[in-house]
C-alpha cells in the first residue's frame, strides 16, 4: 500500500481532530463536482464505485441533512455530532446518471450548485477538452434532480467567472441575475449561493447578501461550527484518492489543519489578482 505525506500527516493530526470534534460538534458540507470513470485522473471526479462506497460510509456512520437543514441547525444552537451536508458545484450531467441512484440506494439528500449559463445549454465549463453537448443538466434534468426527497438546487452565477475580478456592475449582474435566470426558468431554489471557484472577498460577499442570497458557501475548508458566518461556509473537498480509510479521516478533520495552510496561500492570490484588476 502506497501511503503518502498527506496521509502520514492527516493520521498524526487525527486525534486532536477527534478530540475537538467531541468537545464541539460542527456540521460538515462535503464538496463534489463530477461522478464519472474518466480516463485520466482528475481532481474534481469521483469514479462511481468510490462515490457508492462513500454514500454507504456516510449512511451507516452519519446523519445527513439538506442544505436548508442545516442553516437552520446552525442558527438554532442545536447541531447534533457526526452532521454532514453532500453538496456537488456546476449541475454536472454525471450527477444525474451516477450520483442520484445512489442517493436514491441510500435515501441521501445533496444540493447541486447550478451556474445558469450552462444549464441553459450557452455555455459549459472550459476545464474539459472536447466534452459532449450533455456536460451540463439541463433545466428539465434539474427538475428530475430535485424530485428527489431532500434534493435542493442552489446558484452558481451565471457564466463561472472568478467574481472577484470583475468590476463592481458585473459582479453584481453574475449575482443577483442568476436569480432573475432561475425565476425565468420557472425553477426554485434554496436561496444559498457558491462562489464559483471560491473565488470571494468581502465584495462578493457582500453583493450576495444584498441579492437577497440567504447564505453561501465557500472552499474554505474545515468544519462550521455556531455562529458561523453563513455568507463564508466552510466545505470539504471530496476527490478520487479519498478511499473509505482518507475519506473518514477527511470527515473527522484530520485533512483540516494542511488543508487551511494551503487555502491562505489560495486566498492571498486571489486578493493580489483583485487587486490587479
Ligand atoms: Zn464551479
Amino acid at each position: 500500500m502506497k501511503v503518502s505525506l498527506r496521509t502520514i500527516l492527516a493520521w498524526i493530526c487525527w486525534p486532536m481532530a477527534r478530540l475537538a470534534n467531541l468537545g464541539s460538534p460542527g456540521i460538515r458540507i462535503l464538496m463534489y463536482h463530477r461522478v464519472d470513470s474518466l480516463p485520466e485522473y482528475d481532481q474534481l471526479t469521483v469514479s462511481p464505485s468510490l462515490f457508492r462506497q462513500q454514500m454507504e460510509f456516510l449512511a451507516k456512520r452519519y446523519r445527513v441533512i439538506p442544505m436548508s437543514q442545516a442553516l437552520t441547525e446552525l442558527a438554532s444552537g442545536k447541531i447534533t455530532r457526526n452532521t454532514v451536508v453532500i453538496t456537488f458545484d456546476d449541475g454536472y450531467h454525471d450527477n444525474l446518471v451516477h450520483a442520484l441512484p445512489v442517493l436514491k440506494e441510500f435515501s441521501l439528500p445533496a444540493t447541486v450548485f447550478i451556474t445558469t449559463g450552462f444549464a441553459a445549454r450557452k455555455m459549459q465549463h472550459p476545464r474539459y477538452a472536447n466534452p459532449p453537448k450533455n456536460l451540463h443538466m439541463d433545466w428539465r434534468e434539474i427538475e428530475q434532480w430535485q424530485a428527489h426527497e431532500g434534493n435542493e438546487v442552489g446558484a452558481h452565477s451565471r457564466t463561472h467567472p472568478y467574481l472577484s475580478r470583475l468590476p463592481d456592475e458585473q459582479s453584481v449582474e453574475e449575482i443577483s441575475g442568476c436569480l432573475n435566470d432561475f425565476a425565468r426558468a420557472g425553477m426554485s431554489h434554496n436561496g444559498i449561493f457558491c462562489y464559483p471557484s471560491g473565488d470571494v472577498t468581502d465584495r462578493e460577499a457582500r453583493y450576495v447578501q444584498e441579492a437577497g442570497y440567504i447564505a453561501a458557501v465557500t472552499v474554505s475548508p474545515g468544519v462550521n461550527y455556531l455562529g458561523a458566518n453563513r455568507y463564508w461556509l466552510r466545505r470539504t473537498e471530496i476527490t478520487d484518492r479519498d478511499d473509505i480509510s482518507s475519506f473518514r479521516l477527511k470527515l473527522d478533520g484530520a485533512f483540516d489543519f494542511m488543508h487551511v495552510m494551503l487555502h491562505v496561500r489560495r486566498q492571498r492570490q486571489f486578493a493580489r489578482a483583485a487587486h490587479a484588476k
